[in-house]
This record gives structure tokens, sequence and C-alpha cells, in this order.
């Protein structure tokens, strides 16, 4: 067997509400568009686009708890708010009729994006990465196993900045539900165990700066409450 030529790194990882056992992360899948009111507001038509896909990097993942550092190179950092799937079991060309049977659990995470590059990649044809992919850029809730939340197709999703209600919207107003993307995004690339799926933000989104409070939730899942550390 073949050693490594220094010390692997970590495996990045999840807490798991109630367990002292870690959800390893294999690989992070965000939907580009998933309400119809946040569509809106980035200005594209709701009704006309199947859904696309981006990916972080698998140590984007911070808990979303504490402080979370305000991310360098932009000016205009936005929280998003989307319910969080996890991955138990994987495979390609997977009906919708057998997607959820994948998930392991879920949580409540925050894209973070840097606005005013993903606006500026936008105008000039060139990749999201460094708008969507930066170090700690995907905070996420400890998991919950489906045994102990279920499916959920309904609940409030928000976000409060400094006590004021940013984001707010209902799980049964994705225009893709859950076993539609995972089925949708296992066209494009073979699922595994370990892969999160950031499901998507409904509309309100704005921007942060350093020192905000956040408070976010998906009810019938979890909430957290961190805050944006400084530059
Ligand atoms: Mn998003």
């Amino acid at each position: 067997m073949s050693e490594f030529v220094f010390t692997a790194p970590a495996t990045p990882s999840v807490a798991v509400s109630g367990s002292s056992s870690r959800f390893p992360v294999r690989r992070v899948f965000c939907v580009g568009r998933n309400y119809a009111s946040h569509a809106r507001e980035m200005g594209s038509d709701p009704n006309r686009e199947p859904p696309f896909f981006f990916t972080k990097p698998a140590d984007a993942v911070v808990p979303a708890s504490g402080a979370v550092p305000y991310p360098p190179s932009t000016d205009d950092l936005h929280h998003e708010i989307e319910l969080v799937v996890a991955l138990g079991a994987g495979g390609a060309n997977i009906d919708a009729a057998n997607a959820l049977d994948l998930v392991w659990g879920y949580g409540v995470g925050l894209d973070l994006t840097r606005r005013d590059l993903q606006t500026a990649a936008k105008d000039t044809g060139r990749p999201w990465d460094m708008a969507k992919g930066f170090d700690a850029s995907a905070p996420c809730s400890a998991l919950h196993p489906v045994s102990e939340v279920g499916h959920p197709a309904e609940g409030r999703i928000w976000l409060e900045v400094n006590g004021t209600l940013r984001q707010e919207g209902n799980l049964n107003e994705l225009i893709w539900p859950i076993a539609d993307v995972i089925a949708y995004l296992s066209r494009f690339v073979t699922l595994a165990p370990g892969d999160l799926i950031y499901s998507g933000t409904p509309s309100g989104v704005a921007a942060l700066k350093p020192g905000d409070r956040l408070r976010g939730g998906v009810d019938g899942v979890d909430l957290f409450e961190l805050e944006i550390g400084a530059r």
C-alpha cells in the first residue's frame, strides 16, 4: 500500500443531532434556483428553466454556529438560507419515485455568495466558483436523520439578520421537490453517500456585514444562530 507524501487532509464532516458520530462529507451540490420568488428577484422566469447545479468544495462546509468569517475579495456577501439534504446512499439515473430512499437526513444551511463576483461572472460568461465555493461558504446546522424528521415537504424556511426577518418561504414552494432534484442531479453525476445538496433559497437575499447576527431555520428540521466575523 502506498503512503501519502504528507499527512492526508482530514475528511470534512457535519455534526449529527443527538449523536457523537459525525456525517462525512464527500461532495457539495447546490441548486441554482428553486423557489419562484427568488428566481424572479434574480431576473429569470421560474417557469421555463430546469434546475441547474453548481458545487462547493467539501471543506467549505463549516458549523452554522459561532463566528463565520467574512470572506476576502468581496464587498457584497449575500445570505441564502437553504434546506440541506444529506445522502446516505448513491447511484446514477435514479427515478424520482425512489430518490428519497437515498436520503440519510436533513439540516439547515447557508449558501454564502459573493454576489459582486457572481454578477461579474454572469456578465462575462465566466465560472461561478470563486463567487460560490470560497472557504467557509457553506455553514450547516447539525443533521437530523430521516428517522427523526421524516422527509419534510412543507415547513417555513426563514432567516433573520440582527432580529429582522430577511428571508421567508415554505418548502412547499420548491419548484423542484427534493425527489426531483436528486433524480435530475443523478443524470449528471453518480451520487454517493456523504453528498450534500443545498436545495435552493427563497426570496429576500441581501448583503451581510461583519458583526451581523443570523438566526435561521426550517421549521420541523432545525435552526441555527451564528455571527459574521471580521474581514
Ligand atoms: Mn443558493
